[in-house]
């Protein structure tokens, strides 16, 4: 997430399909009994849209609000690496409360991401481990109808930082080329900071090497590693 809150604001009137975007932008996340629905939601969306089933490694129970987080944090995923074998054996999100529900549960698809990375041990590079994180809240906002929706969307594209909004349009460039969420995550897993865009050209040559080289790549599916990561 970027270090900056998203303020609530007053969603624009506009053409609405049969849906609670409304509710989403206007109700605030408040109470620990609103989480279990966020994270439906979030899981939901991995499931159907991604092709991930989070409830794998993640369960509402680890789900947490924290008005104490670090200063200008709106989330933070942690786990315990278990020894011998590094394995992933408790993991802990918690979450900002006060924001609006879309906004908390876009952070919760972010934070998600994080807990996934650690369980399959990607060791991505911190740009491309935000950027991902960064690209599954912005294809869970897109999924959202509603102009606050696009709006929050709108400031994943406009963040300035070097990791997590270079990071994020670096992930995005590829996922485009790739057209999948998993095929994005080995993209970026086989290249180094600023080697993305020249990976995600190639991909795209007929024929191209690298092409059948990714489609061997496989994404273990197991509890694995992880070590305290901030945000
Ligand atoms: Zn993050």
């Amino acid at each position: 997430m970027s270090n900056e809150r998203h303020a609530a604001t007053e969603p624009h009137q506009g053409p609405d399909r049969a849906h609670d975007w409304r509710s989403l932008a206007a109700s605030q996340v408040r109470t620990q009994d609103q989480v279990p629905a966020l994270f439906n939601k979030v899981a939901g969306f991995y499931l159907h849209r991604l092709h991930i089933d989070i409830t794998r490694f993640v369960g509402q129970a680890c789900v947490r609000l924290d008005d104490r987080l670090p200063s200008g944090a709106t989330g933070l995923a942690s786990w315990v690496l278990q020894t011998p074998g590094e394995r992933v054996h408790s993991v802990c999100i918690r979450l900002l409360p006060g924001d609006t529900t879309l906004c908390t549960a876009g952070v919760l698809a972010h934070e998600v991401f994080h807990i996934l990375s650690a369980t399959w041990r990607l060791k991505l590079s911190r740009p491309h481990e935000e950027g991902l994180a960064n690209l599954a809240q912005y294809l869970f906002l897109k999924h959202e109808p509603g102009p606050y929706a696009a709006w929050l969307a709108g400031q994943l594209h406009a963040d300035e930082d070097p990791i997590y909004g270079d990071g994020f349009r670096q992930a995005r460039w590829v996922y485009r080329q790739v057209a999948s969420f998993r095929g994005a995550i080995a993209a970026l897993r086989q290249c180094r900071d600023g080697q993305a865009r020249k990976l995600a050209a190639r991909l795209c040559e007929p024929d191209s090497h690298l092409r059948s080289l990714l489609c061997k790549t496989r994404i273990p599916a197991r509890m694995a590693t992880g070590t305290l990561q901030p945000r």
